[in-house]
């Protein structure tokens, strides 16, 4: 013991009269001997304290998106980005519960924030945070941050891409046909009975239904059935969409309209013929018998989960089997380490996961990190083909982002980009500033405890 101890002592001398050799300088600090090579020199893990959090809201991208960014002691920062079209007051609102915390705790810290996230953009703030901490511990241990996760699966991403939506099927596929040219592997349409408004006798609908009614009103409770015309001239719409681009390529449909449960099984029935990668969110997600009847009546792969906040909702729908698909928006889910999770649980049910988002490459990279270490991913969604200063909004990794139907994993530290200053100052919301103080945020306190 005392040998030991000796020892520790001799030890600690060496260092301290080398550290005089080397005029002190180098080993400023006791725990500097802790940092290995492989460590952001400018930066000492076990040291780093976040020291604020800040943010900028960019719109029509083509959604509004706030990015975050938290400051540390040692000059590093890191980026993450509120779920689309939710409000900056979701990660300002954990700023105190985050200031003088390590970030390299990104489990412990997610944990602490997670109960003041919530379905839909309600988990928009954890999740911003989250991705902002990934990015930070990447930045500070200089790994890319799937390789925290586990590393790899792939070094490539699937995307599919978003297409405006016509009433006019010949251009509708064009369109598509035109993703198809552009490198996509996987389609989706939307599908929606909005197509059978002008034709009489395709719609049993209550009449005079206030617009509020029709937007805020669940499926179930609209009184809205599809008739056989109605489904005879949806199923015509995909046979002409699916004569153009073939029925070889993924073809997934989304944005049903809020129709009864009856009328998503008859719709089912009169599309298994076209093969389709999965209906999307035909219901709400929150209704799992519901979703398990219409996935047991019909034989095409039904898919939910892009306002599912949490794991443990996920794991319920894939046991019962209710979805033969899942699709979390990681800016929801719970953020990086959350949604592989959540598609590492469904993988052991047998179920794949696709990716919901639409977002900033921020946000993006955060994905293509998930996408890149859980086996059983399909494909990313991306709703920004068609904004050509995207990609623009970023620096650090390979452009085009999105190259072929493809993202590149980064394999720089962290997320593995940086903020075009000058272009993300362009798409500022009016009247806000780029990151600007938040101090007003500081102080926020409450008895966070949830139990007695
Ligand atoms: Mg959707």
């Amino acid at each position: 013991m005392k040998q030991r101890a000796q020892l520790q002592l001799d030890r600690r001398s060496v260092l301290k009269s080398s550290a005089a050799a080397l005029g002190g300088a180098l080993f400023a600090s006791e725990s500097a001997e802790a940092v290995p090579g492989y460590v952001n020199t400018d930066s000492r893990p076990s040291d780093l304290k976040i020291t604020d959090l800040r943010v900028a809201v960019v719109v029509d991208a083509p959604m509004t998106c706030p990015l975050i960014r938290l400051d540390t002691n040692q000059g590093i920062y890191g980026l993450g980005e509120v779920r689309d079209g939710a409000s900056a007051t979701y990660a300002l609102i954990l700023k105190s519960r985050l200031l003088g915390e390590n970030p390299c705790d990104v489990d412990r810290l997610f944990r602490k924030v997670k109960q003041f996230g919530g379905p839909a953009r309600q988990g928009g703030g954890v999740c911003g945070v989250e991705m902002a901490l990934w990015d930070l511990a990447g930045k500070a241990y200089n790994v890319p941050v799937f390789q925290m996760l586990g590393g790899r699966f792939r070094d490539r991403i699937r995307c599919y891409a978003d297409t405006t939506e016509s009433h006019d099927p010949k251009v509708y596929a064009q369109r598509l046909k035109k993703r198809m040219k552009e490198g996509f592997t996987w389609l989706k349409m939307d599908l929606g009975v909005d197509l059978l408004k002008n034709t009489p006798g395709t719609l049993t609908a209550p009449a005079g239904m206030s617009k509020h009614e029709q937007v805020w009103t669940q499926h179930m409770f609209t009184g809205i059935e599809i008739t056989d015309k109605g489904v005879e001239m949806m199923a015509d719409y995909v046979a002409q969409v699916r004569e153009i681009v073939g029925m070889e390529i993924p073809l997934a449909a989304d944005h049903f309209g809020h129709i009864g449960v009856n009328s998503c099984i008859k719709l089912g029935h009169a599309l298994q013929k076209f093969n389709m990668a999965w209906l999307e969110d035909m219901i709400p997600w929150q209704y799992t018998d519901l979703l398990k009847e219409i996935a047991d009546a019909i034989e095409l792969p039904l898919l939910t989960g892009e306002d599912i906040y949490l794991k443990e909702p996920f794991i319920e729908l894939c046991r019962r089997h209710a979805v033969d698909i899942i699709h979390p928006d990681l800016a929801t889910a719970g953020g990086i380490l959350e949604t592989k999770k959540i598609g590492d649980a469904a993988q052991e049910l047998g179920v794949p996961m696709a990716m919901h988002f639409a977002g900033t490459p921020v946000s993006c990279m955060a994905n293509v990190h998930c996408a890149a270490a859980t086996e059983n991913f399909l494909a990313l969604e991306n709703h920004s083909v068609d904004v050509p200063w995207w990609d623009n909004l970023v620096e650090g990794v390979e452009k085009p982002i999105l190259n072929r139907g493809y993202i590149t994993v980064p394999e720089k530290p962290g997320l593995g980009v940086t903020l075009n200053d000058e272009v993300v100052k362009q798409h500022l919301m009016p009247g806000t500033s780029y990151f600007g103080p938040s101090t007003e945020w500081d102080k926020e306190r409450s008895w966070d405890r949830l139990w007695s």
